[in-house]
């Protein structure tokens, strides 16, 4: 099963995505963390990407497909996967429909996580990240064990350097021109399931179970 995760930044992509994962055990590909990997190892990838991020701008398509592709061609991918995070552009998604068509494969589901800016911009500013293993929590929905600890692997949480309020802005503005098209591009190729993300994570999770079954 390929599955495409949709919504705004802060939508809940993440949050769905590994819950995903672990029920139907496919591998979780976020771009973002994959970024943020090489950020943190300080690759030229790294240095080229955090120029961008940094401004809450898109990586460009071509550096940012190269890395997916990458990606998706490992042996962990050969029955599905999630992916969190990509496409964000019409371009990206033309280019993934190319390859996989080429394997003689397919999207199966573009799932669009709804929220509205105004709910946004709170659940990005109560966001803390784990660098280390890619988990999220949030201070006052999904507040870590011990605070600003992670519970998976014992890091120190931090809030991302784009989730401040100044950048978050431009990333919605961002996600409203760049990559909003992609829900009527999924829509027209009659893969597109909407879900409330204003719900309870679990909530959102359990009407993502009945869609996929
Ligand atoms: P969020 O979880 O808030 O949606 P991500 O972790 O997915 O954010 O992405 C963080 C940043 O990484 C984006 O703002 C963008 O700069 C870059 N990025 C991630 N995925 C892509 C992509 N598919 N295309 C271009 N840039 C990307
Ligand atoms: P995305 O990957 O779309 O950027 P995340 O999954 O990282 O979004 O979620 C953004 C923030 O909102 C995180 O701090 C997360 O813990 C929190 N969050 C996710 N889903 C919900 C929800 N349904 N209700 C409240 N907070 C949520
Ligand atoms: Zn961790």
């Amino acid at each position: 099963m390929k599955i495409i995760m949709l919504g705004a930044p802060g939508a809940g992509k993440g949050t769905q995505a590994e819950m995903i994962c672990e029920k139907y055990k496919l591998p979780h590909i976020s771009t973002g963390d994959i970024f943020r990997a090489n950020i943190k190892n300080g690759t030229e990838l790294g240095k080229e990407a955090k120029q961008y991020m940094d401004k809450g701008l898109l990586v460009p398509d071509e550096l940012t497909v190269k890395i997916l592709l990458d990606r998706v061609a490992k042996d962990d991918c050969k029955d599905g996967y999630v992916l969190d995070g990509f496409p964000r552009t019409i371009p990206q998604a033309e280019v993934l429909d190319k390859e996989l068509t080429k394997l003689g494969d397919k999207v199966d589901f573009a799932i669009n996580v709804d929220v509205p800016d105004e709910n946004i911009i709170n659940r990005m500013g109560g966001r803390r990240a784990c660098v280390n293993c890619g988990a999220t929590y949030h201070v006052q929905f999904a507040p870590p064990a011990k605070e600003n600890i992670c519970d998976k692997c014992g890091n120190t949480l931090i809030l991302r350097d784009d989730d401040k309020p100044e950048t978050v802005k431009n990333r919605l503005d961002v996600y409203h021109k760049q990559t909003q098209p992609l829900i009527e591009y999924y829509g027209n190729k009659g893969i597109l399931k909407e879900v409330d993300g204003t719900v309870s994570m679990n909530e959102v999770f359990e009407r993502i179970v009945s869609i996929l079954g």
